[in-house]
């Protein structure tokens, strides 16, 4: 069986992976110069660059089927956030799983004592919920806002924690993403690690990628079109030149899967600019820096080369500042206020603008109710399948679970 998989992210990386195991012959079309989609890392002067900030789950149950963990060399982040709120800085340690720290953190002023009870009931329920995607979380869909205030979580540690701290994960502080989103990943941090590969996140991909010979993988080669024969989809039109094959798996993001196919998709987009500093050294902890601040300019920071060394030459370091909208800023502009607001934090630190990535389609807009009305891998066309994280949610793990059931599918 002859497959074409249409873009080569996450979802159309791990479709491709699956269908060679089962034994079918796959080409993989790619627009861009490499594999990856939004997962990719670049490198420049010896500073390792994710294009946009991202982390990996270990707890993550279906990527896990797809990676070598070992082989990814993971590292991770300290458990909990430092928040920073009328330009301080407090610790909020995780009770679940650094319950020395606890004492310390009932000092800082952003939970109450009710705030770290409910935290753990939550985590505790959650970590129960047999779900491997947010899709499958089988709760009533409000918004992640509603279903905090429901389990009695306190206004101000809403404010001082969840809007920017999922602000970070949903790329949006609006907290209206669906609650089944916000249950689906509260477990993943409360059940396992959070960490990056240490030498990026681009690893993930190359990482799938390797189990692809050679030449099944075309990159520089957009599809224009799909070749239709009848009512059936029967290849596809790339780079100028028509290839036929038995099924086509379209696996770009949800408006150019819309375009090519013609099949409804998702609507509306959340994403980030991420901001590259060179830093003279903030400090040496791993924990993401949250910006509790009505007026955030920068929501979440990390000095990412404490997480992994690797993400700057020997002895310097790198500072990641991720702002939620601001694309129409000149890079300068995007620069001079990340480092105006960065600095009140670590008056002491320098920091040197490296390079910045504009990201407006980050994910896929998850309003509550989304997940049940999402778009099949199968399509009603013979030949079309569909896959990409819009087919589940919005993740790593989201997007490699739409590849393995588009495999499925086209195999059954
Ligand atoms: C800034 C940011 C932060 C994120 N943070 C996290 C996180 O911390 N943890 C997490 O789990 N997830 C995170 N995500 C989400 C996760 O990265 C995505 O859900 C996932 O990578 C999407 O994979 P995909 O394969 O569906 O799509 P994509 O990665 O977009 O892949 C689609 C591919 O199709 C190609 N393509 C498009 N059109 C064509 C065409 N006509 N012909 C050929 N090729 C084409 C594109 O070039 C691209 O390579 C984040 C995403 C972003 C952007």
């Amino acid at each position: 069986m002859r497959v074409i998989v249409v873009g080569a992210g996450l979802a159309g990386l791990t479709c491709a992976k699956v269908l060679r195991e089962r034994g079918a012959e796959v080409s993989l079309f790619e627009a861009s110069d490499g594999v990856g989609g939004r997962v990719r890392t670049d490198e420049k002067d010896g500073f390792l660059l994710d294009r946009g900030f991202q982390v990996y789950f270990t707890s993550y149950p279906v990527s896990r089927r797809h990676l070598d963990l070992d082989a990814l060399d993971l590292r991770g982040f300290d458990p909990g956030a430092i928040v920073v709120e009328e330009r301080k800085r407090s610790v909020l340690a995780d009770p679940l799983r650094d319950p020395k720290a606890l004492v310390p953190s009932l000092l800082s002023n952003a939970a109450t004592f009710g705030d770290k009870l409910n935290t753990m009931r939550v985590a505790a329920r959650a970590a129960a919920d047999p779900s491997t995607s947010a899709g499958e979380v089988d709760v009533e869909d409000t918004s992640t806002l509603d279903c905090l205030r429901g389990n009695g979580f306190s206004e101000r540690f809403i404010q001082s924690f969840f809007r920017p701290f999922y602000g970070g994960v949903f790329l949006s502080r609006s907290l209206y993403t669906s609650s089944r989103m916000f249950r689906f990943t509260f477990k993943m941090l409360a059940t396992g690690r959070t960490v990056i590969p240490a030498r990026g996140m681009g690893e993930i991909s190359s990482q799938l990628a390797s189990h692809l010979p050679d030449n099944a993988l075309h990159l520089e080669s957009l599809v224009e079109e799909l070749l239709r024969d009848g009512d059936r989809v029967a290849g596809v039109r790339a780079a100028g030149r028509e290839r036929e094959a038995d099924a086509v798996v379209v696996a770009t993001e949800a408006p150019e899967a819309g375009k090519l196919t013609g099949e409804p998709v998702p609507e509306g987009a959340v994403g980030e600019v991420c901001l590259y500093y060179e830093t003279s050294g903030v400090d040496r902890g791993r924990k993401i820096i949250i910006n509790a601040e009505d007026d955030a300019f920068v929501n979440n920071a990390v000095q990412i080369s404490n997480v992994s060394e690797r993400y700057a030459p020997p002895g310097r370091h790198l500072f990641g500042a991720v702002v939620l909208g601001g694309y129409d800023l000149a890079d300068e502009e995007l620069f001079r206020r990340g480092i105006e607001e960065v600095s009140r934090w670590y008056p002491d630190a320098d920091f040197r603008p490296l390079a910045l990535y504009r990201i407006p389609y980050g994910q896929f807009a998850q309003p509550p109710g989304v997940h049940a009305a999402l778009p099949a891998n199968r399509t009603a066309t013979p030949g079309l399948f569909l896959a990409g994280e819009y087919t589940e949610d919005a993740s790593i793990n989201g997007s490699m679970l739409s590849g393995e059931k588009a495999a499925l599918e086209v195999l059954r």
